[in-house]
């Protein structure tokens, strides 16, 4: 069991991709400062997928943050990746730091920073892995709080896909959920920017990030995107970024008047789900019956025909009843893989 303390002042978080020179740090920084933002980000070392692209303006632009920090007191956070990062960044007194989703993906890189980390108390933020790989997200953890960090955060910034899809990154909202679940407690900070790829859908998967309960929002911010050094498409300029935060909704925990209007349907809710449950017992016990018929009478368990028919009927009925089909189509999928399983089974008590 991780054992993790809350990092102050990560409700949002903002900045550039990169720290490109004094002065667009220093602009953008300003900006940022009077929108009310606590801690700037601005990538000093950047891994870039390929070689060839902008790597960050490396240990000059420390000075910038310090300068950042002086004048606007704001937290300032970098990216670090191994223990030179670290040593470098820690001598810059930066505030917070947070470990890239490229660097998440190697447990020999996680391992070195976590090393270099032993003995201090910063607060580190943990990007999920660029692939949808919720334990070796979980294996960061455990290195750095191995290594004593307690002041521990996650940033949810999404999943590479090989398939086109409409974000750059996919959400799979599912992944940070689960991992709220194994380790209790731990801030989850959504980073639309990279997730989005694009400017425009950014204040959309940030409230649908708030609407998920991310404990704080981390963005991309340039006073000039189209001039940005990286990840151009998607950084907000200070006054995007304005109107998104005037819009955004930020959730309060439900009161006792909340709790009083949601409780009659949470309790139909409860019904119907016992209710479901039911349904799904007495389903698999006709499925049962017939595995042991199709058994005697040598007969394939998988019937291609029968299964496409049913299928086809539900996405049907569904979509008159107003769900969606692909909802409906994932769950008689596994309703369907647990009946093949029930029979597979009767086989082999048989
Ligand atoms: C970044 O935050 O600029 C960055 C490099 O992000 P990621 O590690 O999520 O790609
Ligand atoms: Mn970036």
């Amino acid at each position: 069991m991780i054992e993790i303390e809350k990092i102050e002042n990560c409700s949002l978080i903002a900045g550039p991709c990169s720290a490109e020179s004094e002065t667009q740090v220093l602009e953008c920084a300003r900006s940022l400062a009077k929108a009310g933002v606590k801690a700037f980000r601005a990538g000093v070392w950047k891994p870039r997928t390929r070689p060839g692209n902008f790597e960050g303006a490396g240990e000059p632009a420390l000075e910038w943050l310090k300068t950042v920090k002086a004048e606007t007191g704001m937290a300032v956070t970098t990216e670090v990746a191994n223990a030179r990062h670290v040593e470098a960044a820690l001598k810059a007194g930066i505030d917070i730091l947070w470990i890239g989703a490229r660097t998440t993906t190697s447990p020999f890189a996680v391992q070195e920073v976590a090393d270099a980390l032993r003995g201090t108390d910063i607060p580190v933020l943990v990007k999920n892995p660029i692939n949808a790989e919720l334990e070796l997200w979980i294996g960061a953890f455990e290195r750095l709080a191995g290594a004593g960090v307690k002041r521990l955060a996650a940033i949810h910034r999404g999943f590479s896909s090989y398939y086109e899809r409409i974000y750059r990154y996919s959400p799979e909202w599912q992944i940070p959920i689960e991992l709220r679940r194994r380790i209790p407690g731990i801030q989850v900070i959504c980073d639309p920017s990279h997730m989005a790829g694009r400017s425009d859908l950014v204040p959309l998967l940030a409230q649908m990030a708030l609407d998920m309960k991310a404990d704080g929002l981390f963005v991309e911010v340039h006073p000039d995107p189209s001039q940005a050094l990286s990840d151009q498409k998607q950084q907000l300029t200070p006054q995007e970024f304005c109107n998104m935060t005037s819009k955004l909704v930020f959730h309060r925990e439900p009161g006792a008047a909340d709790r009083k209007f949601m409780q009659p349907y949470r309790s139909q809710l409860d019904d119907i789900d016992l209710q479901l449950i039911q349904d799904l017992a007495d389903r698999f016990n006709v499925t049962g019956r017939i595995g042991e018929y199709k058994n005697l009478h040598n007969l394939a368990i998988l019937q291609p025909e029968r299964y496409k028919a049913i299928s086809d009927a539900l996405t049907e009925k569904g979509k008159e009843l107003g769900l969606d089909e692909e909802f409906i189509r994932l769950l008689f999928e596994t309703i369907h893989a647990e009946s093949i399983r029930c029979q597979i089974n009767k086989k082999n008590t048989i």
